[in-house]
């Protein structure tokens, strides 16, 4: 099958379309065989090809989201039938450990993901757990492939973030980096279904008006704006109550200095790099809580769905990308450049 690959990591050179074998048969008596349609792009596949030391075999497909039709299932899978056009959730947990018997699955000891851990989307087929896929919701007008591909990493990261570990509420100020990113922009989405009002920066203009019109109370130009400062100004002195993090230490002193009493920084990324201090002394002060988050649990992602099923949280697809043209989707992604999710059609 066709499939998009690195066979070393390095730079965006490495990313080539192959010709690799299909997933072993048979299934597992709980596996799904899924024919994809299309897949979309994350941050996660570029650290991917620039080297995170997972001990990659190669060749290594990429991509972590996907949705198509289930083209085979194992003797005691129950929720699928062949035919059934699905998304997957690109975390996978072994469902025996103890943060797995809690139901917490992203914090699973063997937690593994499409494309990084384990062999990814951007090909014709893909094997994963049948508790890793979910039916496309019928609404209206009913999504297609790209909308469905965009769906689960982003969403499902955003929610885990914003409600079960921020908890934001109805009536707090929230601020959100950086409004083109996946997750960022459906921080945005879910802190506006839950009442919150929400500030937003981007050094785009263009994707603050966009923004605007999504949502946003308030956009900030972090290119040209102190976004502390203003955040300062916004709230009478008072501060964001959630500040919702990503990029990591090129945000993180102005993200400390947006924060309330009570302040709850919440993070799942660190695109700039990884290391970042504080002042115990303002932690403690203003009892912040400082929040790792990554992915969610299966609760979580049956509630997006839910939400997805009556008309919420729709996909925003920023550009949908032939599967011969998939290199093209890394560089736009790579840059920056887009608002909401880079799509790579695999089947029409
Ligand atoms: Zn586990």
């Amino acid at each position: 099958m066709r499939a998009w690959v690195i066979r070393a990591t390095g730079s965006l050179d490495q990313v080539q379309l192959a010709d690799v074998s299909e997933p072993a048969v048979p299934l597992g008596p709980r596996e799904v065989r899924v024919a994809i349609r299309a897949a979309a792009l994350n941050h996660l596949d570029l650290f991917v090809v620039r080297g995170l030391p997972h001990g990659h075999t190669f060749p290594h497909i990429l991509g972590a989201d996907g949705a198509g039709v289930v083209a085979a299932v194992g003797t005691e899978v129950r929720s699928v039938r062949l035919g059934d056009r699905v998304m997957l959730n690109p975390g996978i947990s072994d469902y025996t450990c103890e943060y797995c018997r809690a139901g917490e699955h992203s914090l699973c000891v063997n937690y593994r993901m499409l494309g990084e851990h384990l062999p990814g989307t951007l090909c014709e087929s893909v094997i994963v757990p049948e508790q890793n896929v979910a039916i496309i919701p019928t609404v209206t007008p009913p999504l297609n492939w790209a909308e469905a591909a965009a769906f689960s990493l982003v969403t499902l990261t955003a929610w885990r973030m914003v409600v079960t570990r921020a908890q934001l509420r109805a009536g707090e100020t929230v601020l959100i980096w950086g409004i083109g990113g996946g997750v960022s922009l459906t921080a945005l989405r879910i802190a506006k279904l839950r009442g919150a009002r929400v500030i937003v920066t981007s050094s785009s203009d263009a994707k603050l008006e966009t923004a605007r019109r999504l949502g946003a109370d308030v956009t900030l130009n972090h290119r040209t704006q102190q976004v502390a400062q203003e955040v300062r100004i916004l709230t009478n002195k008072r501060g964001a109550d959630v500040v919702v993090e990503n990029v990591g230490a090129a945000t993180w002193q102005q993200s400390l200095r947006s924060l309330g009493r009570g302040g709850r920084l919440v993070t799942c990324g660190a695109t700039t790099g990884p290391d970042v201090g504080i002042d115990l002394r303002r932690l403690f002060w203003y009892h912040w809580s400082i929040l790792g988050s990554t992915m969610g649990n299966d609760a979580e992602y049956r509630e997006v769905v839910g939400l997805l099923a009556s008309g919420e949280l729709r996909p925003i697809v920023d550009r949908v990308f032939p599967l011969e043209e998939a290199r093209a989707a890394f560089e736009r992604l790579d840059k920056g450049e887009q608002l909401g999710k880079i799509v790579v059609q695999v089947r029409d």
